[in-house]
């Protein structure tokens, strides 16, 4: 069957393809781009697999990237574009649970999909659309199934990350487990705690963030999943998942794209945690950044001041913008807040941030005389800051020095 990859991407990347098959080697789109472009769905990148070796895809492109050589993968920059390209290959068992022990290079692309993880995964384009079909990968994404390339347990001893993949891939297409791969989950689910995190959060982030997530959350649980998740072993899991579940329902009913940050939030805030301690561990465990902890941390300070209709100027000045934006999204998607109004309230704001005040420390300790900075110039310029916020002081140099004075004759009193 020949499909038309009229997507720009393929077009872009039809170039690559060019330059290694003028090599005389063989290149085809594999992955995600191919499993969502049957699906109608639109594609971020995309992935070529070819039978040159990483040494050989150096030598044909002038810039490259090693992401990972001893695996296969090298990084293409071309046209300003950058393009995962893997060589065809097999792999043993990964006894880091991280990357394949033994990687063998190999010629045909028929065996390189034995690697890859569920058959609708394993379909791959050549540069004429021309569709390669090995393990009935068609048919499963019309039927709508996710089933193990080969034998689910065997596929799922070899990493374990595939039985999360394989929830987090029904979360996103809204698909069903085929019986015999869902077993072999369930059956091998404890060998996840020996996945390395961050592969695990990335695959979470992803399920969290599926429009289908409420058709597939119960696969959690049902797997046995959750047990061997850090800290969500926790005895009201089913009752959590429910909740949850219908937040971000109505989220997707609004068709709100959700942050990373967001989706943690609201699962964090449904997690029977109670202590700043326990949240913040949590988050840590899950291996966030600390600057996605900070989102976080902001977005759940940031939702019961909405809920208790406490949002004045001051919040909206000291908090992200973005944030604040998207937290009111949220309000809205769940009903709490019906009008938007902090783009109105944070364009009101007389000053954005501290530097648009007009005087500076070294202003003020000028006005005050001193020579040396003491802890009354930062409390001022705080003080000045909230006035100027709230309206009661105008950003201006005289009425600044007027605040100034007056602040110190009460501060005599
Ligand atoms: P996305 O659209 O989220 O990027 P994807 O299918 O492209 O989805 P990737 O994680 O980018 O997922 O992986 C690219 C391809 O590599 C997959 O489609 C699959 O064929 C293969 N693959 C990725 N991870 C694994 C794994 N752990 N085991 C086997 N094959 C894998
Ligand atoms: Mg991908």
């Amino acid at each position: 069957m020949i499909y038309s990859l009229t997507n720009p991407l393929f077009q872009k990347a039809k170039s690559v393809m060019k330059q290694i098959e003028s090599h005389n080697y063989e290149a085809y789109f594999v992955g995600g781009c191919v499993r969502d472009t049957l699906l109608n769905l639109p594609i971020h990148d995309i992935d070529i697999a070819t039978s040159a070796r990483p040494d050989e895809v150096e030598m044909i492109f002038a810039n490259t990237i090693d992401l990972g050589k001893q695996h296969g993968t090298v990084i293409v920059v071309w046209q300003k574009e950058t393009y995962e390209i893997t060589t065809f290959r097999t792999e043993d068992s990964y006894s880091d649970f991280r990357h394949p022990d033994n990687v063998q290079f190999v010629r045909n692309l028929q065996e390189d999909t034995l690697r890859r993880d569920f058959t609708i995964n394993a379909l791959a384009f050549d540069m004429n659309g021309r569709l390669y079909d090995y393990h009935g990968g068609k048919l499963d994404l019309d039927a709508k199934i996710i089933r193990a390339v080969g034998n689910p347990m065997e596929r799922f001893y070899e990493d374990a990350l595939r039985i999360f993949r394989a929830i987090r891939f029904a979360s996103q297409l809204g698909f069903t487990v085929d019986g015999e791969t869902f077993r072999s989950m369930k059956a091998l689910a404890k060998n996840l705690n020996q996945v390395s995190m961050e592969r695990i959060r990335i695959e979470m982030t992803k399920f969290l963030q599926g429009k289908y997530f409420n058709d597939s959350y119960q696969l959690l649980i049902d797997a046995n999943i959750y047990r061997y998740l850090p800290m969500m072993n926790v005895a009201n899991i089913q009752e959590v998942l429910d909740q949850l579940a219908k937040k971000y329902y109505a989220m997707h009913q609004h068709d709100y794209e959700f942050s990373e940050s967001m989706s943690w939030a609201i699962f964090l805030m449904e997690l029977p945690f109670n202590s700043v301690t326990d949240k913040r561990h949590f988050l840590k465990v899950w291996t966030h950044s600390n600057q996605t902890i900070k989102d976080i941390k902001n977005i759940v300070e940031l939702i019961p001041l909405f809920k208790a209709n406490q949002i004045d100027l001051e919040t909206v000045y000291h908090y992200q913008n973005e944030i604040l934006l998207e937290v009111e999204q949220y309000m809205q998607s769940q009903a709490i807040i019906q009008k938007p109004s902090i783009e109105v309230m944070f364009n009101s704001l007389p000053i954005k941030q501290r530097t648009d005040i007009v005087v500076n420390g070294a202003d003020i300790m000028k006005m005050l005389g001193l020579t040396k900075g003491k802890p009354i110039v930062g409390e001022l310029i705080a003080e000045i800051e909230r006035n100027i916020i709230l309206q009661q002081l105008d950003n201006t140099q005289e009425a600044i020095e007027a605040f100034v004075s007056s602040y110190l004759k009460d501060s005599v009193k």
